[in-house]
Parts: C-alpha cells; sequence; structure tokens
C-alpha cells in the first residue's frame, strides 16, 4: 500500500538505548521508555540480563585503554541492564539529543541525565553515538546466538523472587 511507495529506509535507522544499572535500580526504566515512545520512536527489541564482562568489553571498545575503564565494568556489572532497541527516522542523532552530554553535570535540562544524573560514573542510560556504532551494538547485544546471564535466573542478578 500507500507506505511501501512513499517511505524512504530512513526511516527504519534502528539505535541501542540501555538502561543501566543505576536506572534500573532507581527505578527509570518507564520514564525512559516513555520519552522515546512520545517521542513518536518504535520500539523493535527489549531485553532485561546482568552484562557479561567480555560483552561490555567488546561494547566498550574504545574504552579499554582508559583509566576509567575497571570502573565502568564493576559499574556496567552491579545490576541488571534494561536493552533496547528503538527504531525511527534520525534516531541515533535525536537519542543523543535526549539523552544529553556524558557528564550529567554538563547535560543539559530536559534531557535524560540532565534530569536523573548527578555523576558522569552513574549516567543512567547508554546511546549509540553513530548508525555504524548502532549497527554494530546490535549485533552484539541482540545476537540470539549468544548466551546471557537473563532476568529468569534470578540468583545471578542478586535479586531474591518474593
Ligand atoms: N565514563 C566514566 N568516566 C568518564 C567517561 C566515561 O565513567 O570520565 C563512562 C560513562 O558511563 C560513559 C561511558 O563510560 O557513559 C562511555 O563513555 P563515552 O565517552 O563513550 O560516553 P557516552 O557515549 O556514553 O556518552
Amino acid at each position: 500500500g500507500f507506505s511501501y511507495y512513499c517511505t524512504t529506509s530512513e526511516v527504519r535507522e534502528r539505535t541501542l538505548i540501555a538502561v543501566k544499572p543505576d536506572g534500573v535500580q532507581r527505578r527509570l526504566v518507564g520514564q525512559i521508555v516513555q520519552r522515546f515512545e512520545k517521542r513518536g520512536f518504535k520500539l523493535v527489541g527489549l531485553k532485561m540480563l546482568k552484562a557479561p564482562e567480555d560483552l561490555l568489553s567488546q561494547h566498550y571498545l574504545n574504552l579499554q585503554k582508559k583509566a576509567f575503564f575497571p570502573q565502568v565494568l564493576c559499574y556496567m556489572t552491579s545490576g541488571p541492564v534494561v536493552v533496547m532497541v528503538w527504531e525511527g527516522y534520525n534516531v541515533v542523532r535525536s537519542s543523543r539529543v535526549m539523552v544529553g552530554k556524558t557528564n550529567p553535570a554538563e547535560a543539559d535540562p530536559g534531557t535524560v541525565r540532565g534530569d536523573f544524573g548527578i555523576h558522569v560514573s552513574r549516567n543512567v542510560v547508554h546511546a549509540s553515538d553513530s548508525v555504524e556504532g548502532a549497527q554494530r551494538e546490535i549485533q552484539l547485544w541482540h545476537n540470539p546466538g549468544r548466551t546471557y546471564t537473563t532476568f529468569e535466573d534470578q540468583s545471578s542478578l542478586g535479586i531474591s523472587a518474593r
């Protein structure tokens, strides 16, 4: 029908957004999802897991030589993360604007980090920084062939089912 002839592949752009362990612990998942839904983006994937260190090392390849990298690993494995794939026109750039600067102290009010973050080492969310980066990260986190420690394995998350 109509959409087949009139839309372009631009609207199929995808990005990887993750609510980091502090965001999950602080019950911010719903508010973050709502921001992307309100903006008109389409949720096309979501999972909750405790991220394995080797996956995080791949994810943060460019940070491996930084002095703060061990702290990043420690932070990112401190609890479950909620990893999402969002789709829509210009979603990579728009998401970076919605998420705000890496350091919450410099992030504008109205951005996720500007509204919810305090310190760079606990900055609530991740957003891919380029279309190519997004493709790489989506492949990494949403690869069905990969084995994960998932939410079902509650003992490994350090939370007890009540
Ligand atoms: N980070 C940190 N200290 C720093 C810089 C970065 O703890 O001085 C962490 C922070 O969680 C950040 C992540 O490392 O989100 C990745 O850094 P990057 O420069 O890629 O920023 P981002 O793309 O997440 O805004």
